[in-house]
């Protein structure tokens, strides 16, 4: 049997299979059959009130999981489907409410990997899948993370190599006056902007949403994780090392000639969002599995292209005390 028609024939008995997609790896289930989405949750260890996201074929199949979908929302799968961009829309009776986390709302997608594509048309059905790590940890974007994180509870992994986007998608909300960004991603407000021709938003007062995404902690790997600005991480490391802390540091700066035995590995990163976000998780994991007590990070630049990766940073850092 080829690895579609096992991966298929396990979600309709109700399995679990790790999906590949360009954002990160999946941890799916068929998103009509209530009994294995709660599995999901179960293997995460993700509380019941965080909804998921339905991974679709194409547009046409938007429909079987939403009802009134506004011209907004076909005008953005046209410009970015299959990719990176999740809709909040109304949810159809027919979506089990474990699903949406009780919500009468829906997230979908069409996701661009080919093995995932293939697999949707061949069900001709949804798959609800969060990303395919223990909750809060640090996002999966290689089959071999999906088996570090999950083990034996997810029952197939279909392997689709490392994901090329890296990090989760962008996330509108498009139920109210004004399409409104939930969560940052690779598809930026001015992206979404260009093609509806009106004002998005990214906040707006009163209004509360169910995004777990969203929560201030996640993404987070194990140690504690600092976040700076350039000049501030030059100090911190001089103070950390005065404290005989072992220090690993994540920097757009090479590495200083004089080697200093705290400063245990020093990653240099492209200073280019995109190259930026398709290796962030990875040598997040790589930071926090070596032997290094503390992780420093230089802050990215502030401009629209980096919001994705500067959000993730800030939800996996602690704070300076
Ligand atoms: P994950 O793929 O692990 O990031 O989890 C799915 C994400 O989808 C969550 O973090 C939420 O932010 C988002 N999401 C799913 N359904 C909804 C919904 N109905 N309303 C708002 N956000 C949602
Ligand atoms: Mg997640």
């Amino acid at each position: 049997m080829d690895i579609i028609e096992q991966a298929a024939t396990l979600l309709q008995s109700g399995k679990l299979v790790a999906i590949p997609t360009e954002t990160v790896y999946g941890l799916g289930a068929d998103a009509k059959n209530s009994i294995a989405v709660q599995k999901i949750y179960d293997a995460k260890g993700r509380p019941n009130t965080n909804p998921l996201i339905i991974h679709i074929p194409n547009v046409g199949a938007m429909s079987d999981w939403a009802i009134d979908i506004p011209e907004d929302a076909y005008l953005l799968a046209a410009a970015f489907w299959p990719g990176p961009l999740t809709l909040i829309l109304k949810r159809h009776p027919s979506v089990p409410l474990i699903v949406t986390a009780g919500q009468d709302t829906v997230a979908v997608r069409v996701p661009n990997h080919p093995l995932t594509l293939k697999l949707l048309k061949r069900l001709g059905s949804g798959i609800a899948a969060p990303s395919a790590n223990r909750y809060g940890r640090i996002s999966p974007t290689t089959p071999e993370h999906v088996l570090e994180e999950l083990g034996n509870s997810v029952d197939f992994i279909l392997d689709g190599g490392p994901c090329a986007v890296g990090i989760e998608s962008t996330i509108v909300y498009l139920l109210g006056s004004k399409p409104l960004i939930l969560r940052e991603g690779s598809i930026s407000g001015s992206n979404i902007q260009q093609v509806l021709g009106k004002e998005v938003i990214k906040s707006i007062e009163g209004l509360e949403i169910r995004s777990p995404g969203s929560s201030s902690s996640h993404y987070a790997p194990s140690k504690p994780l600092y976040l700076l600005e350039k000049e501030d991480l030059h100090d911190m490391l001089l103070k950390l090392i005065q404290a005989r802390k072992t220090i690993s540091v994540l920097s757009f700066s090479e590495k200083p000639i004089r080697p200093n035995p705290f400063v245990f590995e020093w990653i240099t990163f492209p200073y280019d969002p995109g190259q930026y976000a398709q290796q962030l998780y990875q040598q997040l994991r790589v930071l926090d599995e070596n032997d290094s007590e503390c992780i420093l990070v230089e802050m990215p630049p502030a401009s629209e292209p980096w919001l994705g990766v500067k959000d993730r940073l800030q939800r996996a850092s602690r704070p300076i005390k």
